[in-house]
């Protein structure tokens, strides 16, 4: 259960070959709640990548020009090639109550612990460093050139593992894939994340009989915060003095059906 309705942003880094987008493709099969932000490359696409979907695939003029107007949250060089987070739709899923994963290198996970504190980072480690090289070829994606450049960078990540929140190691997929489930679950019961719930269990809401009724705690809150305005904004204009908090008796009409919350397509498949 996701106490909190801001969602959880998560740096998921790792050496090239670690097995990043294997084992991001696994979690979103086992998390519907769970994006990957696409980011921006100046890098050639491979062969089997989607633009949009892999990456944005870009030229150095048109990133630099995203850089100035500011619309990238962070960005590093890697090799030869540039890459970045765009900005917009991190903070929009994140407002959604979305698991935000950002798939990036060690330089952009140090800007993004800075902006965002409260982001959790992990470092997916290969078993060894022969499995590592094993992976990059038999992918079959970089020349010789490409491959020894990544393996250097690699030795470079690897060293600063220390600097994450946690450390997977990536040898039996759905092994790492359990354990970043674990890491989920337990960031997301952290208290500073669980502050609304203090307040909600001291004003007497009990929103487990509301939360079974609705598909998606994320309209509920916003439904409820909406009406609760709505009552204090209406008591205040009448001159009236409200014997309950106005959030109370938000989620006494949710439960009672006086106020029905009709959830919009899109609300409802988060
Ligand atoms: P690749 O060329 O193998 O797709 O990616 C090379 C490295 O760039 C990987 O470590 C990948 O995680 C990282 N990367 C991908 N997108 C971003 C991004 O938006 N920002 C940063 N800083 N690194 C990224």
């Amino acid at each position: 259960m996701n106490n909190n309705n801001n969602g959880l942003l998560v740096i998921l880094s790792g050496p090239s070959g670690s097995g990043k987008d294997t084992i991001l493709t696994e979690l979103t099969k086992r998390d519907m709640n769970i994006k990957v932000s696409t980011s921006m490359t100046t890098r050639k696409k491979r062969e089997w990548e989607v633009d949009g979907i892999h990456y944005y695939f870009v030229d150095k003029d048109y990133f630099m020009r995203k850089i100035d107007e500011g619309q990238v949250l962070e960005y590093a060089q890697y090799g030869i090639n540039y890459y970045g987070t765009p900005k917009a739709p991190v903070d929009e899923l994140l407002a959604q109550g979305r698991t935000v994963f950002l798939k990036i290198e060690v330089q952009g996970a140090e800007k993004i612990r800075k902006l965002y504190p409260e982001a959790v980072s992990i470092f997916l480690m290969p078993p060894s460093m022969a499995a590592l090289e094993e992976r990059l070829r038999c992918r079959e994606s970089e020349d010789e050139e490409d491959i020894q450049r990544r393996l250097t960078i690699a030795v470079d990540e690897i060293k600063r593992a220390v600097e994450y929140d946690y450390i997977v190691i990536n040898d039996i997929v759905s092994y790492a894939v359990s354990d970043i489930c674990t890491i989920l679950d337990a960031e997301k019961q952290k208290t500073f994340r669980c502050k609304n719930i203090i307040r909600e269990v001291i004003n007497n809401v009990d929103l487990r009989g509301v939360l079974k009724n609705h598909l998606s705690r994320y309209s509920l809150v916003t439904a409820t915060a909406k009406r609760a305005r709505a009552i204090s904004e209406d008591a205040e204009e009448k001159q009236i003095i409200l014997t309950e908090k106005p959030v109370s008796m938000a989620i006494d009409e949710i439960l009672s059906g006086k106020y029905i919350i009709i959830e919009p397509e899109e609300i409802r498949n988060i």
